[in-house]
């Protein structure tokens, strides 16, 4: 028997009509590209979506349409997100970090038909623009005054576009699967690959990591997305917001430790969401000023593990830290890491362990641990295997691929190796294609790099796997020190030596001016293997030394230790 309810579909319309109605007097504030603070309220910003569907309608703009937004995180570009998906096109980020020829591909791959900028990226925009074929029409999201010069000669100025629009616009009502927004993959494992969301999926998304056992905050809130709209939408802040009544602070293009920190200070920011490299710089500048948080409470950690040194550097200040897992094909949350009243009252060296687990599945989400063999692996914290997840905000399909996306049972492999365990929490022990596959055993490389990080003069660790002819991969921990420090690399490698276990002993520690780090702020090891191409380990440098090891089997000092020797790794016992 079918229910009686009406079947209103869930649109981002409805986020945003909720967000103007229950809280017109909340506000946005943007660092604009100009220079100087922008502020407005939600009723503000209800006006200013109206006149951008009204521009984007009179730049030809029509249902289906993809148009292109390379943007930081301001108050136009939040506008943008309702103003496109809710004319029924879809808004497609574009990450300006993805490279010139990438970013080209996106656009032309995406099929944009318009495409608004920053200033900060004219220059990018007017190299690219004789190669985008599909796209039209161009808008520089500025005012007059401001005008960037380089860019194709009719481009359009956002604030002239916007100027006597009407601020009211006839909705219409679409179908709850229609596309409303798009992002590609960063593409460090081949070409960037489109993921198409929906109104419906995003509405979902944007429910569940409302409630207060996500990322949950309400009227009484700041909240401050480190984390580019350009990439995941934000993890979907610029929808939660209007849903939860939060004063938006949006930092621009200032992403460095003393932007954040003064915003955070000036506008009273309670939450804030980024990576773990926009948080170890913040932390930095915090302790060379001898500052401090202000009203933080909490910062949310995603997109690459959280490590003990940001637990331990926020504990210092009063600031809870959680931790949340998803990617882009997820919309992107998957979990959230939340303690319970029990375990936020242990102490801060019981709490650690916990906290560093990715967490629970976060409602309709679900989990799945599967071997190499296909098999289902146990969630017992001890077993790991590739992570598969499903849930209606995980992709069915990439944007016009050629390939398969999903399990034939319609699961989606991650490529993470975790764990699940008993209590529910899932812990990412790798990336499938990072793991070091050692003399049988597999190496995460998470729990190396944040070993290391506890190292008061190291920045930034990165650990890749080098050839070694008797265990096939032994771990190269790299490292970027803090300025001004001289630290021997071998003092580095007895100090991770002296916290883990034997396998995971780095073989040599190699000391870099700066690790490079990818488009989405992740440390980008593609770039670091290619940097480190044919290492010769230490130990085998000596090739007498290494023919004695060889033939006599002898462990040399930095030789791995064989644990129960089971080959290979996946959905067997630790
Ligand atoms: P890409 O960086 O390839 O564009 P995403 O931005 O979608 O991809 O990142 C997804 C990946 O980031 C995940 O599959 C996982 O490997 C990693 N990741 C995200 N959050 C965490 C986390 N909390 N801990 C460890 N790894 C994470």
């Amino acid at each position: 028997m079918k229910g009686l309810m009406t079947d209103t579909p869930l649109l981002i319309t409805g986020l945003m009509t909720h967000g103007i109605r229950a809280f017109p007097d909340q506000e946005i504030v943007t660092n604009l590209v100009e220079g100087g603070r922008h502020r407005y309220t939600f009723a503000d910003a209800g006006k200013r979506i109206a006149q951008a569907a009204h521009m984007l309608t009179k730049l030809g703009v029509r249902e289906g349409d993809r148009v292109g937004v390379m943007g930081w995180n301001t108050h136009r570009q939040f506008e943008l997100y309702y103003a496109i998906s809710c004319i029924g096109a879809v808004c497609h980020t574009i990450n300006p970090r993805l490279g010139p020829e990438n970013a080209a591909y996106v656009m032309t791959h995406a099929g944009d038909s318009v495409v608004l900028f920053d200033n900060t990226f004219a220059p990018l925009i007017g190299a690219l623009a004789p190669h985008l074929k599909t796209v039209q029409k161009y808008v520089a999201m500025t005012d007059k005054a401001n005008a960037p010069s380089g860019v194709p000669a009719d481009t359009y100025i956002y604030e002239e576009l916007m100027a006597g629009q009407p601020e009211t616009f006839d909705w219409p009502e679409l179908d709850e699967n229609t596309a409303c927004g798009m992002c590609y993959t960063s593409g460090t494992t081949g070409q960037p690959k489109g993921v198409l969301y929906s109104h419906r999926a995003m509405v979902l998304h944007a429910l569940v990591t409302s409630l207060p056992t996500s990322f949950g905050s309400d009227s009484t809130d700041c909240l401050l997305p480190v984390v580019p709209m350009f990439h995941v939408n934000a993890w979907g802040v610029p929808y939660s917001t209007f849903l939860m009544g939060t004063k938006l602070v949006l930092p621009g293009p200032g992403m460095d430790g003393k932007s954040i920190h003064d915003l955070i200070i000036e506008e009273d920011v309670t939450y804030s969401l980024g990576v773990p490299t926009v948080w170890l710089g913040l932390l930095q500048y915090v302790s060379e000023i001898k500052g401090n948080f202000g009203k933080m409470k909490y910062t949310l950690v995603g997109g690459a593990a959280l490590s003990e040194t940001l637990i331990r550097g926020f504990d210092a200040h009063g600031v809870g830290v959680r931790q949340g897992w998803g990617m882009t094909e997820m919309s992107p949350t998957g979990t959230v890491n939340n303690e319970t009243p029990e375990e936020m009252a242990k102490p801060l060296e019981e709490r650690i362990p916990i906290q560093l687990r990715q967490g629970k599945p976060v409602p309709f989400i679900d989990l799945r641990l599967v071997s190499e063999d296909g098999d289902l692996v146990d969630h017992d914290g001890v077993a790991s295997g590739h992570l598969q997840v499903r849930g209606p905000w995980v992709l069915s399909d990439y944007y016009n691929f050629d390939g398969q996306t999903l399990t034939d049972d319609g699961w989606f492999d991650t490529g993470d190796v975790s764990v699940i365990h008993e209590d529910g929490r899932m812990q990412i022990t790798d990336r499938s294609k990072d793991v070091i596959k050692s003399g049988g055993e597999w190496i995460s490389t998470i729990d190396i790099e944040n070993t290391a990080l506890l190292h008061p003069d190291v920045v930034q660790a990165a650990v890749i796997g080098v050839e070694h002819p008797r265990w096939l991969e032994r771990p190269l921990l790299i490292v970027q020190l803090a300025p001004g420090k001289a630290t021997n690399p071998e003092d580095i490698r007895q100090f991770v030596c002296g916290k883990m276990e034997k396998i995971s002993w780095p073989d040599a520690v190699e000391i870099v001016d700066e690790i490079p780090l990818g488009a989405t702020g992740k440390v980008l090891k593609t770039a670091l293997r290619e940097k480190f191409k044919g290492y010769v380990l230490p130990e085998l440098r000596d090739t007498s030394k290494k023919n004695t090891d060889m033939k006599t089997g002898t462990e040399g000092e930095n030789a791995p230790r064989k644990k129960g020797f089971s080959f290979f790794g996946l959905g067997r016992k630790k």
